[in-house]
């Protein structure tokens, strides 16, 4: 439906749909990302909330209905939503839990399958849980319209524009926590502004890139001194663990809190990559021609066309920073693991940990969860990744909710990456703030 200027309006469920008076809890992998997800479900008229932020309560309770078998992520995801379970007058008629799904190589196709029966066993059969599909591009939100699913990638977009600005200032604030603010001030006001969007898409689109501006001058007056240059970590590995920073220990903090500056894997990423595979099984069956096909590529067009529009403000700041397309990330993974003949995250980690080697990291860091089969694959493969980019320093880094030693292991680490950063074959590409201070290419000791 096309509104005009003058008679914008907010799309809303009608009071006869399913998930009306319901409430949707949504995981809290990502700061940011989820309460942007759930604005965009609000916007709908779906009452949305993100899952509690993870602590040890989730542990305990994830750990006491798995068996140990199940993967890192599982196990908090699983403990989160028992942790809403537990709060007093929940009603479970009322609540749907929200846990994508995929047909893929790895266990996160058992995640919902082992919600459900946890909730079955423990008499909540009655909670409903929407499990859109990997294969889908994430797009199969029950009946939602095409509407919603658009307006929910360019909320992940815009929160994953906000983390990479927190990740380039925060390193360099004079004002400790200055950064933090500045990301948590512009989550809130990118929410507001989605709830309140109409339902014309330019009209929305515009909305946002007010909110976006407004978020870049708030990173721009955080009080930061960009006068040393610190060395740059590529952070790739298993979507969940690299991005929840309780599961990972703050490995970003750890790292900056050591002296470096960290270049994450977004989001928008992984969404590409399920389009690219959806195209692909739609091939391989014999639908090159089908209504599915032109959707997909329809829906994952209109998703580039958003993320330029919604990144192109950030031209300037993000030089030499700037995202790879998911073809270039598999072209430059085919050397190591060729799309189509392997699947999953490890081939778009592949593709990733190249792009940053050649555009001037100096360093790679793997996040993954302990025995994730992604995180396996992808470290097996890391020394030939290292030996094709000038012996770049690549790390794996595990996790299972133990404690372990990390500062000592990323100080070890970051010495490795100085020591490379001297004779890199690829150089890198300072923003002009680096440029200002004229000193932007002298490693920090
Ligand atoms: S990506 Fe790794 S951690 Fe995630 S479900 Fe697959 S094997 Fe488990």
């Amino acid at each position: 439906m096309i509104l005009s200027k003058h008679h914008c309006s907010t799309r809303k469920i009608g009071a006869d749909h399913p998930l009306a008076e319901k409430v949707m809890y949504v995981p809290a992998m990502a700061e940011g990302s989820v309460e942007a997800i759930c604005a965009a479900l609000r916007w709908i008229g779906v009452e949305a909330v993100p899952t509690p932020r993870s602590d040890d309560r989730s542990l305990e309770l994830g750990g006491k209905y798995t068996s140990g078998d199940e993967c890192f992520p599982a196990k908090v995801t699983l403990g989160d939503f028992l942790r809403i379970v537990e709060q007093p007058g929940f009603a479970p008629r009322r609540t749907i839990f929200l846990m994508g799904t995929t047909d893929g190589p790895c266990r996160f196709g058992q995640y919902a399958a082992c919600l459900k029966k946890v909730l079955r066993e423990l008499g909540y059969a009655d909670i409903q849980i929407l499990s859109p599909k990997g294969e889908h591009g994430y797009s199969d939100f029950q009946d939602f319209d095409a509407a919603f699913v658009r307006t929910a990638w360019r909320a992940l977009v815009s929160a994953d524009i906000f983390r990479k600005l927190l990740l380039q200032t925060r390193p360099y604030e004079t004002e400790v926590g200055a950064a933090d603010r500045a990301f948590r001030h512009s989550v809130a006001d990118l929410c507001e502004t989605i709830q309140g969007s109409c339902s014309d898409v330019s009209c929305q689109l515009a909305a946002m890139q007010r909110s976006l501006a407004r978020a870049r001058v708030r990173f721009l007056s955080v009080p930061a001194k960009f006068d040393h240059v610190r060395p740059l970590i590529g952070i790739l590995g298993e979507i969940f663990c690299r991005l929840n920073n309780f599961s990972n220990q703050e490995l970003v903090r750890r790292l900056e809190a050591h002296g470096a500056e960290c270049w994450m894997t977004d989001i928008a990423e992984w969404i590409a990559y399920t389009n690219m595979e959806e195209v692909r099984n739609l091939r391989l069956a014999g639908r090159s021609y089908s209504w599915s096909m032109m959707k997909s590529k329809l829906r994952a067009r209109i998703q580039r066309s958003d993320e330029y529009a919604l990144r192109l403000l950030f031209e300037k700041d993000f030089y030499g920073y700037e995202e790879p397309s998911i073809d270039e990330v598999l072209e430059l993974a085919r050397p190591y693991l060729p799309f189509g003949g392997a699947e999953g995250e490890m081939v778009a980690n592949l593709g990733r940990g190249a792009y940053l080697a050649t555009h001037g990291v100096d360093g790679l860091v793997d996040i993954s969860p302990f025995t994730c089969m992604n995180g396996v694959v992808s470290e097996a493969i890391y020394p030939k990744l290292s030996r094709d980019h000038g012996g770049i320093p690549i790390r794996s880094f595990y996790f299972d909710g133990q404690q372990s030693d990390l500062d000592r292991d990323i100080e070890i680490y970051l010495e490795l990456a100085r020591s490379y950063w001297a004779s890199k074959r690829y150089k890198r590409h300072y923003p002009l703030r680096f440029l200002k201070h004229g000193n932007a290419v002298s490693p920090a000791s």
